[in-house]
């Protein structure tokens, strides 16, 4: 290819010097990505787990452009608006947490949670700041997420700066996973150990792992660890960045979990991909710690753009296209089960595993590398030359494609994953 990489620009998550030069998009229509050179590419990853519907929905579009023209910005400390309040409305009706507070991206939703409960003790007179968290845990790369999240290469230089963490195995599981119930066990104890040190709160990605590679849990456990966090009066914050919003074949995964945070953290599919947007969400218990005149009970935290009106309206539109067709997210488990079953039988594949829209498995390599692991990288390449975008978190390879994936398509993804699979069985 000929382009270089630009020289103005630093991708995030991307080391250039090893990396091809980026590729231009310059049109999106459903699951497609349309390429500045080269055919279209189906988006089997909905461009970092956003894209809800599809690319460029009209829908959606439509009430982005009408709210650009009407009111794009106003300051939330002193006004609120149409869009934010109905927003705030039907997520509080669709969920048992009244209160919303909105920032600007995933990062910054699982801060506010984390501040929220820290200061939710201190406002009751009982400080504690313990925080328990579990391996493998991703919540964003702000520090306080960073802190909470799994200490990795990408943490490395930072780790000195973090606060310490608690941390609790995931049993994740996988099909045909023989030694999960032993597992589960052991986190619940090492759980009930910790939770012996008083805790501001425990915080969990419900079903799935995203970034810490797809790992998925059994809703059992989820609800066994809440009921430990009850007994300990401790809080429990979801962070549903990635696994809302239908990811997990309900709208919140929490709803399939079985399980009743007390704090929620939104971002990805909240505004259907289209603009950067965070969500905390809080149960009325939790905001009522912070009423009073006393200055020092007020949260005092807040974004430039905070509830920032085209994302509400992008949200609104979403949310209006979810609560349509609910089905499909609830059923898209069912399209992905018979491919999934035919590529497990792959020598390359082991651990495969499903939950709502998200369908992932190992690849069989030689070496331990985790993300560094190459063999994913190279299985990106070919499946890139079928028409195919995924992204493997290392030797993890996953599809989680938008909504709107048509059945060719989604079975275009698979084709496209068997063929670079037998290519890859055979340069071994
Ligand atoms: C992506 C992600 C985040 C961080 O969201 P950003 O918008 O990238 O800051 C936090 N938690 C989970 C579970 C995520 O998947």
């Amino acid at each position: 290819m000929s382009r270089n990489h630009h020289p103005n620009l630093w991708p995030p998550f991307t080391s250039i010097t090893t990396t091809p030069p980026l590729e231009q998009v310059v049109r999106g229509e459903g699951a497609l990505l349309h390429r500045a050179e080269g055919g279209p590419l189906i988006d089997g990853i909905s461009s970092w787990w956003v894209t809800l519907h599809g690319h460029a929905h009209p829908v959606v579009a439509a009430a982005i452009a009408e709210q650009a023209a009407t009111l794009e910005q106003v300051i939330f400390a002193e006004f609120t608006h149409p869009q934010a309040e109905r927003l705030a409305q039907r997520l509080a009706q669709h969920t048992h947490l009244d209160r919303v507070f909105f920032s600007d991206n995933g990062s910054t939703a699982v801060e506010v949670a984390l501040k929220t409960a820290v200061q939710w003790w201190h406002n009751r007179g009982e400080p504690r700041q313990q925080l328990i968290a579990f391996d493998g845990a991703y919540h964003g790369d702000t520090f306080g997420a960073m802190a909470v999240g799994a200490r990795s290469l990408f943490s490395e230089p930072f780790d000195p700066l973090l606060f310490p963490v608690a941390r609790v195995p995931w049993p994740h599981t996988h099909w045909d996973d023989a030694t999960v119930d032993q597992r589960e066990q052991e986190a619940l104890s090492a759980l009930e150990q910790a939770l012996k040190t008083p805790t501001a709160a425990v915080i969990l990605e419900p079903l799935v792992q995203g970034a810490g590679g797809m790992r998925m849990v059994r809703p059992a456990f989820l609800q066994a660890v809440e009921q430990q966090v009850r007994q300990a009066g401790s809080l429990l914050i979801a962070d549903e960045v990635l696994a809302g919003f239908g990811r997990c074949g309900t709208l919140l995964a929490s709803q399939r979990a079985g399980i009743h945070p007390d704090l929620v953290a939104l971002s990805k599919g909240l505004t259907a991909g289209f603009l950067p947007m965070g969500i905390t969400m809080a149960r009325e218990s939790i905001f009522a710690e912070f009423l009073g005149s006393d200055p020092t009970r007020t949260l005092w935290h807040g974004h430039s753009f905070t509830a920032n009106p085209l994302g509400c309206a992008a949200a609104n539109a979403s949310l209006d296209l979810l609560e349509a067709e609910p089905e499909n997210y609830q059923r898209f488990e069912e399209r992905h089960q018979p491919r999934l079953e035919r590529l497990a039988r792959h020598p390359k594949v082991q651990r495969p595993r499903l939950c709502g829209t998200i369908a992932a498995f190992d690849l069989v390599t030689d070496s331990a590398e985790g993300y560094l692991n190459p063999a994913g990288k190279i299985l990106r390449s070919l499946v890139r030359e079928h028409g195919v975008l995924i992204r493997p978190l290392g030797d993890v390879v996953y599809l989680l494609p938008p909504l709107c994936i048509s059945d060719a398509q989604l079975d275009q993804c698979y084709d496209a994953i068997e063929t670079g699979l037998d290519a890859l069985r055979d340069q071994a």
